[in-house]
């Protein structure tokens, strides 16, 4: 785990607890991601490989062919903007891309939806996020440093992001906020874990006062495509892997009680 993204997780952490320990309402919830998404923009400028990027406007290849991973809170976000900027029509044609998606990935083997090359349901004719001003973390905070290599791994067969030089320092410090922002949500008893966007985003425009019911611990998201299953509702056990650092002799405590809790929970 690096520096970057143990100071980001660390930063994320503590400013969403904050926002967190005062019981937000519903309204709030776009403010309290607004902190994370600020902790991207901060750290994504501040690498040293920012003026090496080609992502930019008009440029979505990873939209077209990599399948991204969102928090329950962001997925709410992005539902309230669709449902607030959108016409009727074209929130509808969006409902029936992701719609459309989720049903192709639920077709697919587990191992293989995540390496599918499927449009994400956000992305319009033209090429334009239709929720750009409110796109998830990892959206937001990756970027390519050629562009050339973006579009021949698109046109790729399989899915190979390693394939495409990274703004690395970037993803590290965009991952870590993720991570805290994860933590932060889980330690608050809330669901922290992660779900595929299309999938997510469908499940809280399709939920009535999704933030609201989000906020009171509702398992709104049990049946969306979760990829990263590490925390209670989804798992019994909270993670610890993303806690500042500890001595070897901590960490290898924390692995054996850990191993210890899942081992229990596989008997349970
Ligand atoms: S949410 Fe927007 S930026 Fe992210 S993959 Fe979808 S279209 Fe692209």
């Amino acid at each position: 785990m690096s520096r970057l993204f143990r100071s980001a997780a660390a930063e994320t952490r503590a400013a969403i607890e904050q926002r967190l320990a005062a019981r937000p309402t519903s309204a709030l919830v776009a403010a309290i991601l607004g902190e994370a998404q600020q902790q991207v923009a901060q750290g994504s400028e501040a690498s040293p490989l920012a003026v090496l990027r080609q992502s930019g406007a008009g440029c979505s290849a990873c939209c077209l062919a990599v399948s991204a991973d969102v928090t329950p809170l962001e997925a709410i976000v992005v539902a309230e903007h669709l449902q607030r900027t959108l016409s009727a029509e074209r929130l509808e044609l969006v409902h029936r891309r992701l719609a459309w998606n989720v049903q192709r990935r639920l077709q697919l083997p587990p191992a293989e939806r995540g390496r599918a090359r499927l449009a994400c349901g956000l992305l319009d004719a033209q090429g334009h996020c239709e929720a750009y001003e409110v796109r998830p973390l990892v959206c937001a905070g990756v970027f390519s440093l050629s562009r050339e290599d973006c579009d021949a791994a698109a046109r790729a067969p399989t899915a190979g992001p390693q394939q495409v030089p990274l703004d690395r320092p970037a993803k590290a410090w965009t991952m870590g906020v993720s991570g805290g922002l994860q933590r932060a949500l889980v330690d608050a008893g809330l669901d922290g874990n992660l779900y595929e966007l299309n999938s997510a985003v469908l499940c809280a425009l399709d939920t009535p006062r999704a933030a609201a019911r989000y906020l009171q611990s509702e398992d709104l998201f049990v049946d969306c495509i979760c990829t990263d299953a590490h925390s209670p509702p989804r798992r019994a056990v909270a993670p610890y892997r993303i806690d500042p650092p500890v001595t070897p002799e901590q960490a290898r405590a924390r692995r054996k009680l850990r191993h210890k809790q899942y081992k229990s929970l596989r008997h349970q």
